[in-house]
């Protein structure tokens, strides 16, 4: 009887105890986000820690600041004045500019310049995503071919000086620049002490942490045959970036044919190959928006051997066929959820 009332009791003191302590632990705290329109697309910072909203200001600033700085769509920025100046001086510009330049010409050496920083002048003829997209003649590109090539990018690293050697080069950083935003509003948001978010940079996502309950974040991956948002499936992730390339977000149609926006800079005209997508998964989203334009302009067998080749990057190649390949560090985790893709590897 006695063992009975001491058990009895016992139970009832742990119950009381786990009852308490459920009713210590803290609810998870609604989450606070702000978007916005900057480096010409939409972005989102979601926060899913007890956080105060200046924190989404100051990730925003950030934001903005890179924007007016390597944007070649305003009146100015450092990147303008270095395009100015081609054939003409060295510029000066800040460690943030001159980090992102480096590193985009740092892929387009790897890529042997399928990925070519300097493609502004063909760009600007196309002006695919602008309302001044339109198919430029075959003269007109011709004329311009000559004025891509990231060799004549001349970097002065003491003194954080470019020099575009020719003139009529121009450097658009628009295959990379988000990617560096991304990586700056991660740092923003862990300095104020920041340890669940989401950051969407129009498309190009960044998870910062895992979700608040330790579980990884279980991402869709876009469907590039489909508008933005539209999965073939999924992925799992903590603390990684996911960026995605291809031929469904900015294109112009005519005369029944599609022009998308990634550009071979040895003939003029959007790349064409087996390729609608590639998804990059990697620790820095500076890396995944370089690489996810790089392997898509090389195309899948040279794309997969260049991811193959680098330690901690994953990739989604996405064919026009609805074959998908995979490296093998997602072959547990990426799940197709559209059953007209097939996963060939
Ligand atoms: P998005 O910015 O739409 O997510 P990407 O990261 O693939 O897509 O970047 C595409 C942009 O990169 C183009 O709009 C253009 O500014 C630039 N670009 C196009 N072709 C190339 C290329 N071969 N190498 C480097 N940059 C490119
Ligand atoms: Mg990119």
């Amino acid at each position: 009887m006695f063992k009975f009332k001491k058990s009895l009791l016992f139970i009832l003191t742990s119950l009381t105890l786990v009852l308490l302590l459920s009713g210590c632990t803290k609810k998870q705290p609604e989450p606070i986000s702000k978007e916005g329109l900057f480096l010409g697309t939409f972005c989102k910072i979601t926060i899913y820690d007890e956080a105060s909203r200046d924190i989404l200001e100051k990730a925003f600033d950030r934001i903005e600041k890179i924007e007016n700085k390597m944007t070649i769509n305003k009146s100015n920025s450092e990147i303008i004045n270095v395009n100015s100046k081609a054939g003409l001086d060295y510029v000066k510009v800040s460690p943030d500019t001159f980090y992102v330049i480096k590193q985009a010409k740092h892929y387009s050496e790897i890529s042997s310049g399928k990925f070519d920083v300097s493609i502004g002048p063909i760009v600007k003829l196309w002006n695919i995503g602008t309302d001044k997209a339109r198919v430029p003649s075959a003269k007109e590109i011709e004329d311009k071919i000559p004025f891509v090539d990231y060799k004549n990018i001349l970097l002065n690293e003491k003194e954080n000086k470019v020099m575009l050697k020719k003139k009529g080069m121009i450097i658009d950083l628009g295959a990379i620049a988000k990617g560096y935003a991304g990586d700056e509003v991660e740092r923003v948001l862990k300095e104020n002490g920041v340890e669940h978010a989401i950051i969407n940079l129009g498309g190009n996502i960044l998870t910062l942490g895992s979700k608040p309950d330790n579980k990884n974040w279980r991402l869709g991956v876009q469907n590039p045959f489909d508008s933005r948002g539209q999965h073939l499936g999924t992925i799992e992730v903590s603390d990684k970036s996911v960026v995605t390339s291809g031929i469904y977000e900015r294109y112009i149609e005519k005369d029944g044919k599609r022009y998308h926006h990634i550009l071979s800079p040895q003939n003029g005209y959007p790349v064409d190959n087996s390729l609608a997508s590639v998804s990059i998964i990697s620790d820095k989203s500076i890396d995944g928006d370089a690489l996810s334009t790089t392997t898509f302009a090389l195309g899948l067998e040279d794309g997969l051997k260049l991811i193959d080749s680098m330690e901690n990057v994953e990739a989604i190649f996405v064919t026009k066929d609805y074959d998908i390949y995979i490296t093998p560090g997602l072959k547990n985790n990426f799940k197709i959820t559209n059953e007209k893709f097939k996963l060939k590897n």
